[in-house]
């Protein structure tokens, strides 16, 4: 490959466009030793030294390059750069010679920067692992990993805006470890590993911080790092029944109102008819239930809302509930847990008007009355008395309509995010991974609106 020094750089012509590379002109290309798709190029712009930022023209060598670059036309490129080493025409410049560059092909560059741009966009848009889009784009895995750093770190800031509903969750990183203590015989629990994340309820922000270990005081001290403005701003916080986050929310945000989930509330009232369902079954017959028994065969019915029962159904489980003493205690529990429900069914969701707090409380009270009057069944009374100690945030959660949803979809990404890596080693790599997992879909529906229609 040869051209001449100072030849002037020729108009682009038809493969120079599109090769597509700024500065660069493709001077022949064709079929490689190797099979591959040889481009041969040269840098067509002005020599610059980096040291004194003269141009040069005087040539010292010519040398050739071989950067990893895109695939061209679905085929792989080999392509070869015949860069110049120019010597500066400054005297007094320390830097007696330099290497011309292009911005795709910067000095001392192994891999295009589009080559680069491209793996991270892998990672960054389309949710590939840098290991993946590494193998695909023929580099290795901290290239594709330094490169997807640097495009997460200018899609993501910093400091979180301030966010009006937060949502608080936490997720196993990893398993437990455990070790048996020689001395004892004893096994011992070496690390239990957890995260608790915080996530934007009502923004785009997804992610918003992300700490290790499950204490109140971790939770609590993430909350505090927090700019005061940023503090005051949270007007609710999503829970999930979890007196670890309620302490540490009320020691950080002492004027946050806590909601705690409903999903999570209902599921433990569902969870109590089953407890009493199984103990009636055993007293029954002296042994668990299996198919064929009646109380066994009406276990899934239990466990629905009694506004989604057909007639039928509902008749099945009162007469099957009555023909017993037993019987009649699973269906004093079944009682309790739709009073329950009836006052979280007052949300605005449910009825389409706002609730009032004296509404709630009222319907509340009157299932603690049904849990009183009926208190030889003992799950019943665990069960008012866990409600009785969250009815606040039970009540904040009906009026302001805030649930942890978010944070439990954006806690299965993180936690899909976790399994498609095989685990984290380093906690900060993670986090990153996360906070773009989460922010994805508003991303991309940031960069394509969608058309209604009509327009
Ligand atoms: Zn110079």
């Amino acid at each position: 490959m040869t051209f001449k020094d100072n030849e002037p750089a020729p108009a682009k012509d038809t493969a120079s466009v599109l090769f597509g590379m700024d500065g660069v002109t493709v001077t022949e290309a064709g079929c490689g030793d190797d099979g591959r798709l040889a481009v041969w190029a040269r840098i067509t712009l002005p020599a610059v030294c980096p040291g004194c930022g003269t141009v040069s023209e005087r040539v010292h060598q010519y040398v050739t390059t071989r950067p990893r670059d895109v695939r061209a036309c679905g085929q792989d490129v080999e392509l070869c750069l015949v860069k110049r080493r120019m010597r500066c025409a400054e005297a007094a410049c320390p830097r007696r010679t330099f290497t011309e560059w292009a911005p795709q092909v910067p000095p001392r560059c192994a891999i295009t920067r589009r080559l680069l741009e491209h793996a991270a966009a892998e990672v960054t848009d389309r949710g590939i692992t840098p290991a993946e889009a590494g193998r695909d784009a023929g580099i290795s895995w901290p290239s594709v990993h330094s490169a997807f750093g640097q495009a997460a770190d200018q899609l993501l800031d910093d400091s979180p805006a301030p966010v009006a509903h937060l949502g608080i969750d936490e997720h196993r990183r990893g398993r437990p470890r455990w070790r048996t203590d020689e001395a004892t015989g004893e096994t011992v629990q070496l690390a239990d590993r957890w995260h608790v994340c915080f996530y934007d309820l009502d923004g785009n922000q997804g992610l918003l911080g992300q700490v290790e270990g499950r204490t109140a005081d971790d939770t609590a001290y993430w909350l505090a790092g927090a700019t005061p403005a940023w503090r005051d701003a949270v007007q609710v916080v999503a829970i999930d029944m979890c007196a670890i986050f309620l302490s540490a929310v009320r020691r950080a945000l002492p004027d946050a109102r806590v909601a705690v989930d409903l999903f999570h509330v209902v599921q433990l009232a569902v969870k109590m008819v089953g407890d009493v369902r199984r103990r009636a079954i055993r007293e029954l017959y002296g042994r668990r239930g299996k198919s064929g028994d009646p109380e066994y065969g009406i276990k899934g019915l239990l466990t629905r809302n009694v506004e989604n029962l057909s007639p039928e159904q509902f008749d099945k489980i009162i007469g099957t509930l009555d023909a017993s003493a037993e019987g009649q205690q699973v269906a004093l529990a079944w009682i309790a847990k739709e009073k329950l429900r009836d006052a979280l069914k007052l949300r605005a969701r449910v009825t389409g008007s706002t609730p009032c707090e004296r509404q709630v409380r009222g319907r509340l009270f009157s299932f603690y009355d049904w849990c009183a009057q009926n208190e030889d069944v003992p799950e019943l009374i665990t069960l008012a008395s866990t409600i009785a100690r969250w009815e606040n945030e039970i009540v904040t959660a009906v009026l302001t309509g805030v649930t942890n949803a978010t944070s439990e979809s954006l806690n299965r990404l993180a936690k899909l995010e976790a399994r498609r890596a095989y685990g984290f080693r380093n906690p900060a790599n993670q986090r990153r991974r996360v906070r773009i997992a989460c922010t994805r879909g508003t991303r991309h529906r940031a960069a394509r609106p969608r058309a209604r229609h009509g327009e």
